[in-house]
């Protein structure tokens, strides 16, 4: 099991932070964009009705030239605080649209679903952002699923509803990710142009032995499905929850059972060898 995350603990990584140790991080998370010291992991999603891999989630780390490889736990909720999250997105979106750009080229038809933070929706140019990125790198919109959270839509529902629905219109899928751990009403989902619900992993992990995780995931997959959405569950870890899941009807999984965020290098021999089997 490869280990990740930091070697050395960094006090400007706790929110308790002072100014300076904030003003010290932010210039470094601007020149990690500069000096692209970013990289995306892709976690590949199975599609239960066809057994096939069809997506991957793309999940960005941060290569800190001392630090090592930073999980993003660590360093988006910052970055959402002091506003570089903007420039982070920007890079994301850029990679993952070049990214499957070449994929579909090469024949493998992987729809990329891509994490916003719910500042990113209060953006009012991302849409044009999106559009030229799209562009510059030949890619479609209907190749990509939007990952937001129930908060990016609390925080200010007028400001986020018309941004998804801007994305919506230019053909993204849109996914509510981190279901049920929000604070959203469903009159409030019911009026966004979603195409599925993720069930977050804190429902999924220990399902099998969780009365209450187990009511609340059917409860999850019932509902998407009574609303005519498509579901799907991450943290899928062990073969009894695969199964439980495949039971209940779930359309996708997402989990280290599956496979583990994996960079492109590893990725492609691990769908090859999937593809083979
Ligand atoms: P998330 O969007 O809920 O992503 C799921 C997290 O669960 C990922 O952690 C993934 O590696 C992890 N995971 C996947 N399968 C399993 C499993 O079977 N068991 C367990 N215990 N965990 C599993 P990761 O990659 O560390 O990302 C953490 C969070 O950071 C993400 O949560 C997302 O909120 C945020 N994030 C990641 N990439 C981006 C990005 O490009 N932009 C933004 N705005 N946020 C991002
Ligand atoms: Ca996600
Ligand atoms: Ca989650
Ligand atoms: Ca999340």
């Amino acid at each position: 099991r490869k280990r990740m995350g930091c070697a050395v603990y960094d006090p400007r990584f706790d929110a308790e932070a002072g100014n300076h140790d904030r003003l010290s991080l932010t210039g470094e998370l601007r020149q990690a964009v500069e000096e692209d010291q970013f990289v995306l992991y892709y976690q590949p999603r199975l599609d239960l009705a066809s057994g096939a891999i069809t997506g991957a989630e793309a999940l960005v780390r941060w290569q800190h030239p001392v630090r090592g490889l930073v999980p993003p736990d660590q360093f988006i909720p910052f970055a959402e605080q002091t506003g570089c999250i903007r420039e982070i997105t920007q890079w994301v979106i850029g990679r993952a649209f070049e990214q499957c750009a070449r994929w579909r080229a090469s024949g493998l038809a992987l729809q990329v679903s891509i994490n916003l933070s719910a500042r990113d929706l209060l953006d009012p140019e991302l849409p044009q952002r999106f559009a030229e990125l799209l562009a510059r790198h030949g890619a479609s919109p209907q190749w990509f699923l939007l990952e937001i959270t129930e908060s990016a839509i609390v925080d200010d529902p007028a400001r986020a509803h018309d941004t998804v629905t801007r994305l919506h219109e230019m053909g993204f899928g849109l996914s509510i990710d981190d279901f049920g751990t929000g604070y959203s009403s469903l009159a409030q989902l019911k009026r966004l142009p979603v195409a599925e619900l993720k069930i977050d992993k804190s429902f999924v992990l220990d399902m099998a032995h969780d009365p209450d995780d187990m009511t609340i995931v059917r409860s999850v997959i019932d509902l998407a499905h009574n609303m005519g959405l498509s579901v799907v569950a991450e943290g899928v870890e062990t073969d009894e929850v695969h199964q439980l899941l495949h039971d209940m009807g779930c359309d996708y999984l997402q989990g280290y059972h599956i496979c583990r965020p994996l960079p492109v290098a590893q990725l492609e021999p691990w769908l090859a060898r999937d593809a083979a089997q």
